[in-house]
């Protein structure tokens, strides 16, 4: 009995969710939903509580058999609590107590911020996990996550390891989703990306094909040594580097792990980085490896299954 537990993970687009086992949390199964629009403070644990039915029952297994869920969702939480959650029009709200509404009482939930589980998720996936990592997500926005002395870091309000909104020396007037200037998500996120291989195309030649820009296309060309997708990728590494340089001297990490759809240009992003991480580097935190994500978008559901756990 209580052999299973899930692991969930809330977007604003999907819900993924994972059947693992308790005791070796093996990934059983993983199914994905539509997020539900509308009454979301309502609606999204019903639907999750609705699916989950359903791979339980395709598994002969009944509510009876399952221990907890660990829910990741895509704002700021703090012991379970969220303040405001613009992805998913949810004010404060106890998460945990809204999941509990559609389960039955003896089912254990446990709540907090996606990036930081996706950290926990791809540090646990090691073949040996860190007691210290930390989780660079690069994508469209550019998030986080910190694990400190084997813990995840939500921090006093749950902002614990937004990474992206760190300021960096970029000169800038475009303000940012958070309200300031010179974030690095405005270097590196997708959208800063592509305006600036634009930008950097009306007076270099460049091969990128500026009506179709994707950033596998902007890698690809600064591995073929194209001036401008050498030069948006360098910029983005510099940044980066910056960045964990001072991640690493106030929390003193045993490893980065690079994740996030900017991450699949691979070995030679993270080469580009660590050149730049070295003169960055203080005492003997030049030697923190960095390494490459390995669970991509399954990190969210396995990190929400390994704190459950804890
Ligand atoms: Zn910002």
């Amino acid at each position: 009995m209580k052999h299973y537990i899930y692991g969930v993970d809330i977007g604003g687009t999907n819900i993924k969710l994972g059947l693992f086992k308790e005791d070796t949390l093996e990934l059983i199964e993983s199914t994905e939903i539509k997020t539900p629009t509308e009454r979301q403070e309502i609606s999204i644990f019903e639907h999750i509580a609705q699916e989950m039915n359903s791979i339980n029952q395709k598994h002969q297994l009944k509510f009876d058999d399952i221990m907890g869920i660990g829910l990741a969702v895509p704002c700021p939480v703090k012991n379970g609590f969220v303040q405001k959650c613009p992805n998913l029009n949810w004010k404060t709200m106890d998460i945990a107590k809204n999941m509990s509404l559609f389960l039955p009482p003896h089912i254990t939930v446990k709540v907090s911020n996606d990036a930081t589980l996706a950290a926990l998720g791809e540090n646990n996936s090691l073949e040996r996990p860190f007691q210290n990592a930390i989780l660079y997500t690069l994508g469209t926005g550019v998030g986080g996550g910190v694990i400190i002395d084997g813990q995840i870091l939500e921090g006093g309000t749950g902002l614990g390891g937004e990474i992206g909104h760190m300021p960096i020396p970029y000169e800038t007037d475009e303000i940012c989703g958070c309200g300031s200037k010179g974030c690095l998500e405005q270097v590196c996120g997708t959208k800063a990306i592509f305006k600036r291989t634009k930008e950097l195309a009306k007076t270099e030649h460049t091969t990128i094909n500026l009506e179709h820009l994707s950033v596998k296309s902007i890698f690809d060309a600064a591995k073929d040594n194209d001036p401008v997708g050498l030069q948006v990728v360098h910029e983005v590494s510099k940044a980066i580097a910056y960045s964990a340089s001072i991640l690493a001297v106030v929390l003193d990490p045993e490893v980065f792990i690079i994740g996030g759809g900017i991450s699949k240009a691979g070995q030679f992003l993270v080469d580009l980085i660590e050149q730049y991480y070295q003169p960055y580097a203080r005492f003997q935190t030049g030697s923190v490896p960095f390494i490459l994500a390995k669970t991509g978008n399954q990190a969210g559901i396995i990190g929400a299954a390994h704190y459950l756990k804890k």
